[in-house]
């Protein structure tokens, strides 16, 4: 494959980010598809889709069980919002379930705690082991790509953690259900994966997250198989697999909406305002993504939003006054190129809180000036102290950053061999 960079003709996705390919027409293959699937079919697809939601629910509410639905529970807005309508608009008995890793901000843990008392919803968290999280991230960001993670490996694997733990609680417990919060910009155009459809494809050999589990046992080794992390198939088959959905996919959901919603909950509307993410790694993940693809870890959700018209993170940063428009594909490529310039600045001047100056500032404001005139130069300057961090992170993780070559790599795995859902 060629690793000149071509980008799509109508997003910002290009010849270098894995899995995209940019046909005769100058679109990539999202577009393409994008183009085939009408209004109307999505329409469709989404009705039958909480019909059956509808039918899985009158269901699970006929049995008796100590919860009807597990609920994957960040504390940001999307998953705020299905927590709050799985309980007050479908009355489901609902246990939120939150994993907290070692990079999850103290705001986002204080928000989870606001929010499930707002609710008066049961919730529990499981704060991963420490040696557990290094060992994978470090490994999967090394060695990911073999396996077929992508540009967003890093957010594949805390992914795979939050969910695969859920799965297991959801069986010990007797829970028949489980749901995250990802919309159509994250999770297409939605399905519902039912627990005994899951158990068939594992005896087809066919495993829930495919080549991730292959990845943690090998990063992991002897010492934890058994343990909550592992893939032990008779253990599977011989327990009741929850359903898997992700209804805000097919059911009405608008964003904006999303946070009048809590307004009126009495969840503040600012909580959310916070710099982009619930997780400080991100920009290192970045950096390693933009070593090697030449694109940031959701740039497929920001070519997702502007194909879509969707408001993108950074847009729902800014005070509602700012926030007169959708960013344009031009200038979604320029900020992405200008983030990509600061990071690798970054780390060329082995910057961190401790070493960084006024000429720094001024070199990384300058690399950013899209990025300033667009967000002001208060936001741009809090994303610069983030990107400081990532030396430490780095050291925590026991990766040299240096050591990641800036050359592009195929990523060889198809998305069948790296399902992402259940
Ligand atoms: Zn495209």
């Amino acid at each position: 494959m060629s690793h000149d960079k071509v980008i799509c003709k109508k997003c910002i996705l290009h010849s270098r980010v894995p899995e995209v390919m940019i046909g005769d027409s100058g679109l990539c293959v999202f577009c393409e598809i994008g183009n085939q699937i009408t209004t109307e079919i999505v329409k469709q697809n989404a009705v039958s889709l909480e019909k059956r939601m509808l039918d899985i629910f009158a269901n699970v509410k006929k049995q008796r069980h100590s919860f009807d639905v597990l609920v994957y529970f960040s504390g940001g807005k999307d998953s705020t919002y299905a927590l709050n309508l799985m309980k007050n608009k479908y009355n489901m008995n609902v246990l939120a379930y939150s994993m907290i890793q070692p990079f999850v901000t103290d705001v986002a843990q204080h928000n989870m705690e606001q929010i499930v008392k707002k609710l008066d919803v049961p919730a529990i968290k499981y704060f991963i082991p420490e040696a557990v999280f290094k060992k994978v991230m470090a490994y999967s960001l090394l060695h990911g790509h073999k396996y077929g993670l992508t540009e967003w490996v890093g957010c594949q694997i805390c992914g795979f953690f939050t969910k695969w733990v859920g799965v297991k609680i959801a069986m010990s417990l007797g829970i028949p259900l489980v749901i995250d919060g990802m919309d159509s910009a994250q999770g297409g155009y939605g399905v519902i994966n039912e627990g005994e459809q899951v158990k068939q494809r594992i005896r087809n050999g066919q495993k829930p997250f495919g080549k991730v589990h292959d990845l943690i046992g090998d990063a992991l080794g002897e010492e934890y198989k058994g343990s909550i992390y592992d893939f032990n198939q008779e253990e599977i088959l011989n327990s009741r697999y929850p359903t898997a959905m992700s209804p805000l996919c097919f059911v009405e959901y608008d964003p904006t909406f999303s946070f009048s919603n809590l307004e009126e909950m009495g969840i503040s509307f600012k909580q959310f305002k916070s710099l982009n993410t619930n997780c400080e790694l991100l920009y290192l993940l970045d950096y390693i993504s933009m070593c090697r693809y030449d694109c940031d870890s959701y740039i497929k959700l920001y070519a997702s939003g502007l194909r879509n018209n969707y408001d993108t993170i950074e847009q729902l940063e800014l005070d509602q006054s700012a926030h007169k428009k959708q960013l344009t594909r031009e200038e979604m490529i320029k900020l992405l190129d200008e983030y990509r310039d600061v990071l690798f600045y970054v780390i060329d001047n082995d910057l961190d809180e401790q070493s960084f100056n006024d000429f720094h500032q001024n070199k990384m404001l300058e690399l950013a000036g899209l990025s300033q005139n667009m967000f002001g130069k208060e936001t741009v300057g809090k994303l610069l102290s983030r990107v400081l961090k990532m030396k430490g992170q780095a050291a925590y993780l026991g990766i040299d950053l240096k050591s990641i070559p800036r050359e592009f790599i195929d990523v060889s795995a198809t998305k069948q061999d790296v399902t992402q859902i259940y």
